[in-house]
């Protein structure tokens, strides 16, 4: 096995995590490798960007490149309840768009490159332990594996949970939305909303965990996504494009109408499982962000703005841990921080499936609808002392509570 070379940081995975994670440790003088298994520009599921990862964006300077990629405006959410009553807009909470993930994430892996960060398209296979502390990883490359060091070992491999599978973090656990499976293809010449919001997300839901969206990806392709529970998709369906017309004809009509003269341009696939946490994600020498350690349910489309938002503060949290020979304090921090904001989110979408016409109800609240907004632009992680997040998690108490005794 050949012996490359050390890094203060090495990074497993270049998706949005990843990248922000590598930039920000760049910012503070800290050398970074990030080993990435596939070349970019690749395909990935995760188009609908909220206001926060919008600010990220234009605070990274990419706003022009993202207009000048054909990434559209997002003006809003409309949610379609069922039978297309219970309709409610949920308008953003600063700028964004909606992106063809391919693109983007190149576009981020470039910016990096830009601070920086060195790259290797490799597969990483293990990790390298020293007296209990992680010290590097292994990785394969040509049929060749090479060992790097790192002070810092960075799992950023989203929902391949790269350090859980090794058995350093925790182990998976299922979260209360996992017994979902989503289907999804691309389309060109889907009917849209007139202008303004012909770019809007549109989220359109039938009954629990029965949902789709489309999001408008470019200005002629638009994205198709199906979610319905698992045991419904093996009862009915036999692959993703069984699920993509079981979607179209009893989610909503709505579905039907807008896609009567469009022509897919993507093969259909399917993803299962995506729901989960992992406890531990921080230790001696690693830590995990991302969707390495925790994905919720995609209805609000957290997940980029949670990857980005992790990445960065993580690169505080590991400046502070080289600086000072210690990982506990700082890495502790970014645990604590990374689950209350991960919770509050988690209750707001919980909330939604338990009372969806409520929530609809609170999002026309004088006194919540504010808050509401901002929860869904993504500030989850700073929202200390707001009301809404204290009501949504009462109500998810009491239901619990009365399931149990029930
Ligand atoms: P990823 O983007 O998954 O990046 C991980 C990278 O690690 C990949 O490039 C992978 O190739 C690499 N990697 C993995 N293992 C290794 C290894 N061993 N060695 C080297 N490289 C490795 N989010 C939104 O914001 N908006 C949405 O509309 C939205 N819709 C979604 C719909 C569905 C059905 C699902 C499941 C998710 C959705 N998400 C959405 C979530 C979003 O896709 C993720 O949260 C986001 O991509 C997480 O970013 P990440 O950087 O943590 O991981």
């Amino acid at each position: 096995m050949n012996m490359i070379k050390s890094y203060d940081v090495v990074i497993i995975g270049s998706g949005p995590a990843g990248s922000l994670c590598g930039i920000e440790c760049r910012k503070k003088g800290l050398s970074v490798l990030c080993v990435e298994k596939e070349e970019f520009p690749r395909f990935h599921i995760g188009e609908s960007l909220t206001g926060n990862a919008g600010q990220i964006i234009r605070d990274l300077g990419l706003a022009e490149q993202m207009t000048a990629a054909g990434f559209p405006d997002k003006p809003g959410v409309n949610v379609i309840g069922s039978l297309s009553k219970n309709e409610f807009f949920i308008p953003i909470l600063a700028p964004t768009w909606q992106v063809r993930r391919s693109d983007f994430d190149h576009m981020l892996k470039e910016k990096a490159l830009e601070h920086g960060v060195e790259y290797l398209t490799a597969l990483v296979k293990d990790v390298i332990k020293h007296e209990g502390k992680v010290v590097g990883a292994i990785y394969k490359k040509d049929d060749m594996e090479y060992q790097v060091r790192s002070k810092v070992l960075v799992d950023a491999s989203g929902q391949a949970t790269f350090l859980s599978r090794k058995g350093i973090a925790g182990k998976r656990e299922i979260e209360f939305f996992s017994q979902q499976i989503a289907s999804f293809a691309h389309f060109e010449g889907v009917e849209r909303d007139m202008p303004p919001f012909s770019t809007n997300t549109t989220i359109l839901y039938s009954k629990q965990y029965h949902w789709s969206w489309i999001i408008p990806i470019s200005p002629t392709t638009d994205s198709l996504g199906i979610v319905i529970p698992k045991d419904l998709y093996y009862q009915e369906c036999k692959n993703p494009e069984d699920a993509m017309a079981w979607g179209m004809e009893n989610i909503s009509p709505e579905i039907k109408r807008r896609f009567r003269n469009a022509t897919r341009t993507s093969t259909p696939e399917s993803m299962a499982d995506f729901s989960y946490r992992i406890e531990p994600f921080v230790g001696d020498g690693w830590l995990c962000i991302g969707d390495a350690h925790r994905f919720l349910d995609p209805i609000f489309s957290y997940g980029v703005s949670f990857a980005l938002k992790e990445g960065i503060r993580a690169a505080e949290a590991i400046d502070q841990a080289i600086k000072n020979d210690d990982w506990k304090t700082p890495f502790y921090a970014f645990r604590d921080w990374s689950n209350g904001g991960q919770q509050i989110a988690a209750d707001l979408i919980r909330y939604f499936w338990i009372y969806p016409i409520f929530f609809g109800y609170q999002m026309q609240n004088p006194d919540l609808r504010d808050e509401v907004i901002r929860l869904l632009g993504g500030c989850c992680f700073d929202c200390e002392g707001w009301k809404a997040p204290m009501i949504f998690r009462k109500a998810i108490e009491e239901y619990d509570r009365k399931q149990m005794v029930g």
